[in-house]
């Protein structure tokens, strides 16, 4: 079909297969919407194709080595040689590719039509899709969802190169390991890099913007990190220059994403940004008959917030009262140690409440963290006055990124202190960790010493 041919007329239209798309499109079908997906490239999107999980792979990868080599002192042999990043990368795109096939499988069981191709309006209810170099089709729909997701953006002094300067997507699919690597950023996408490839034996400086990396988590955590980094034996530049040194061998930049709406021709349908994103309603509506969610929204550009927002949506499309009004979206950082935080840290706690109760307990007071020889975390809660109920976690140690899921719950539920320690964890596990620091918070903690008043 040519440009000017007919239109097809399409029940719900979304833009964009990311996580955000195809969880708005499984939801949207599960209610008996006839659901038309419009994908440029995979299916998946950014997080799985070349984000969360080819980024958690490789940390995954590069922490075996070193859980290994903290091994060795209990008698786990050394490794023979160096990891095989070539091989890792079969590995990963294995993964990748069981991951993306699995949604292309569910869309299709849902009776989701998926029409591969580059869409922008040329209408208030009308989208083109370029299919091919010299197919072109139209569709008007009754309702759309924009998820075209978000890319990353280089700074003018510092462009992409595809080669020696890249994103983060692309650092995630190199074969060697550099010689030496410029990480420059200061966000969980940074750290997890600079730990990785230090990891896998990259000399690797990381040049933040600011004084300490993770800004905007709570203190504790961005400490965690920032010993974690050096630990490592990464070089920190605070403060840094973006301009990038000729010094390295590759540099990585991940300092700004950007919301993917230029191409899309929003004004042919009266629609407009503020600012970079989409302003949306808590029914993710735009417009009357236009929806948007996961990156191109204003808001933590995360998978979990996306594909969150697409169940809603899809929800809303199902004619259900439904809405995205989270508290809390838990984030995690798969650094030297794992971090992972929920809700308030304590800076903003105090200035919201006034008056809090902080519980921190080390894992160095925790039999699991002891067999695993991982004592340098903690889990820290922060609750209102008199311990309740939470209003903020921040966890730094093996499986926090699990962890925090109990504590997410906890604040959406206001659980108290009382409610996290009177509830059983099991024993020996990092779980604990929550309860023993909810005790702490109640002033009667078990397995470290009270303080005195
Ligand atoms: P995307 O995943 O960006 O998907 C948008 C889709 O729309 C893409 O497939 C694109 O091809 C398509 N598209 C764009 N324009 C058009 C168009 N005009 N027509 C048709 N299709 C179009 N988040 C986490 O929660 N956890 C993590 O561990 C994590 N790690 C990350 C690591 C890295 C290196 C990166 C880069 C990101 C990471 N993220 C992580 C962020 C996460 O990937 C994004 O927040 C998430 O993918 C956003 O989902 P989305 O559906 O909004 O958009």
């Amino acid at each position: 079909m040519v440009a000017g041919d007919q239109s097809d007329p399409v029940d719900v239209l979304i833009l964009g297969g990311g996580p955000g798309g195809y969880v708005a499109a499984l939801r949207a079908a599960q209610h008996g919407r006839s659901v038309t997906l419009v994908e440029a490239r995979r299916v998946g999107g950014v997080c799985l194709n070349e984000g969360c999980i080819p980024s958690k792979h490789l940390a995954r990868f590069a922490a075996v080595k070193s859980t290994a080599e903290a091994w060795r002192g209990a008698g786990m042999p050394a490794f023979a040689g160096p990891p095989d990043l070539r091989a890792f990368q079969k590995s990963r795109q294995a993964a990748v590719n069981t991951l993306v096939g699995g949604v292309e499988s569910l869309l299709k069981s849902a009776g989701v039509t998926v029409v591969a191709g580059e869409g922008r309006f040329v209408g208030r209810t009308r989208v083109c899709v370029q299919t091919g170099e010299e197919s072109i089709r139209y569709f008007d729909f009754k309702d759309c969802v924009i998820a075209t997701g978000s890319a990353a953006v280089a700074p003018a002094e510092l462009p992409f190169d595809g080669g020696r300067v890249v994103d983060a997507s692309r650092a995630l699919e190199w074969e060697e390991p550099p010689t030496t690597l410029q990480v420059v950023g200061d966000d969980y996408i940074a750290v997890e890099l600079a730990v990785a490839y230090a990891r896998l034996g990259s000399h690797v400086t990381l040049s933040m913007l600011g004084e300490r990396p993770l800004p905007g988590f709570d203190a504790d955590l961005s400490n965690a990190a920032l010993q974690g980094l050096k630990a490592s034996g990464i070089e920190i530049v605070p403060g840094a220059d973006v301009r990038g040194a000729p010094a390295f061998d590759r540099v990585v930049v991940s300092i700004k994403r950007t919301p993917s709406l230029d191409r899309l021709d929003l004004a042919t349908a009266g629609l407009r940004k503020t600012g970079d994103f989409l302003k949306v309603d808590a029914q993710l509506r735009l417009d009357r008959h236009v929806f948007a969610i996961g990156d191109v929204t204003e808001g933590l550009p995360l998978a979990h917030r996306a594909m969150m927002q697409g169940r809603a949506v899809g929800d809303v499309l199902g004619g259900q009262a439904a809405a995205f009004e989270t508290t809390v979206v838990p984030q995690v950082v798969f650094a030297a140690q794992e971090l992972a935080t929920a809700g308030l840290t304590e800076q903003q706690a105090k200035a919201a409440h006034g008056e809090v109760v902080v519980g921190r307990f080390p894992l160095a007071a925790l039999g699991r963290a002891v067999i695993e020889s991982a004592t340098g975390g903690f889990a820290k809660l922060i609750f209102g006055s008199g311990g309740g109920p939470l209003l903020g976690a921040h966890l730094a140690g093996p499986r926090a990124g699990d962890l925090i899921a109990e504590l997410a719950l906890a604040i959406e539920m206001a659980a108290t202190a009382d409610d996290l320690a009177l509830t059983v964890h099991a024993h020996p596990t990092f779980a604990e960790a929550s309860m023993e620091a909810a005790e702490v918070a109640l002033g009667r903690p078990i397995h470290i010493r009270r303080k005195r008043s």
